[in-house]
């Protein structure tokens, strides 16, 4: 795969996007557009895909007036790269198996200073004998083996920001290889060095970041961009009603209304201000980025 620069949007084709999604993809493609960087969709369909969303999707970034350098990767297409991955880091001791439930995990004394959460180390050393016998109740997830505690990235809308490492999980017990790992594999395998995405994953960079470093990348630069809120201020959501273009196209708003209004949420154009993408990009300006979430509600489309 091609190691020029690139930024990406990575949506997991579990339903249509809605105006989160489709808002923090714009700002993925005006960050990586602005920059002169490639711009990659990847379909993250480890998980929960449903058929023929991952089509909708691309042609609702499509209708807004994203593009995107093909090829389009499916993450499904790729499981014996991220298992040999996952091997690689065995043969060097850097994995270990682990037959944790998750309640075992949560009930378990934790270490000194560990921050909250973080796998208690339960398994981490084991004798074969102990493996052997446990292989017998349940397979195992295949951990990694951290050798720090934290580490720190840069993102350009937080800062300098630090956050907990433990020993995370790099394959499922299903045999999965876990979302830490593939977005790290494949951030570097397609030459991203931008990672723009919503900020509930920004407690999730300083371990993909220190994977990073541990496979021999340069970790990407990030931008972890607030996200869309609901009245309550919880994260939009299908429950939250008509939020993807097709509902929104329903009810009568049509997709150059729902463009405009994401811009004007980011301060980029007029409420009712037609926009195309190359307009925004001329107005683009990383720094004012707005660092509240936006509070969507019904009355945004009257
Ligand atoms: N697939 C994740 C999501 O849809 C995004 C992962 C990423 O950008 O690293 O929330």
């Amino acid at each position: 795969m091609s190691t020029q620069r690139a930024g990406r949007y990575a949506p997991s084709p579990s339903g249509d996007l809605h105006i989160g999604n489709l808002r923090t993809a714009l700002l993925a493609w005006l960050f990586a557009r602005t920059t002169g960087r490639r711009f990659l969709i990847r379909m993250e369909d480890l998980d929960r895909a449903v058929p023929g969303s991952d089509s909708r999707q691309l042609s609702d970034l499509a209708a807004l007036g994203i593009d995107w350098d093909p090829p389009v990767v499916h993450q499904t297409d790729r499981l014996a790269t991220y298992r040999s991955v996952i091997d690689d880091l065995r043969v060097v001791g850097r994995t270990f198996e682990c037959f944790c439930t998750r309640r075992e995990i949560l009930e378990a004394p934790s270490a000194p200073h560990a921050p909250q959460g973080a796998y208690p180390g339960t398994c981490r050393d084991l004798t074969s004998a102990e493996r052997d016998e446990r292989r017998a109740t349940r397979p195992p997830a295949i951990r990694l083996r951290a050798d720090i505690e934290v580490f720190g990235v840069d993102d350009l809308v937080h800062g300098t920001y630090s956050g907990a490492v433990d020993d995370f999980v790099l394959q499922r017990n299903d045999g999965t290889p876990a979302y830490n790992l593939v977005v790290v594999v494949d951030d570097a395998a397609q030459g991203v060095d931008q990672v723009v995405r919503g900020d509930d994953l920004l407690s999730s960079a300083p371990r993909q970041a220190y994977l990073a470093t541990l496979l021999g990348s340069s970790p990407p630069a990030y931008a972890h961009v607030p996200m869309v809120l609901n009245a309550n201020g919880i994260r939009l959501s299908k429950r939250d009603g008509a939020v993807t273009l097709a509902d929104l196209a329903a009810d009568g708003v049509a997709t150059s209304t729902v463009l405009s209004r994401i811009a004007h949420s980011l301060g980029l154009g007029g409420r009712d201000e037609p926009v195309t993408l190359p307009l925004l990009a001329g107005r683009f300006d990383p720094v004012a980025l707005p660092t509240e979430p936006w509070f969507l509600t019904a009355d945004e489309w009257s």
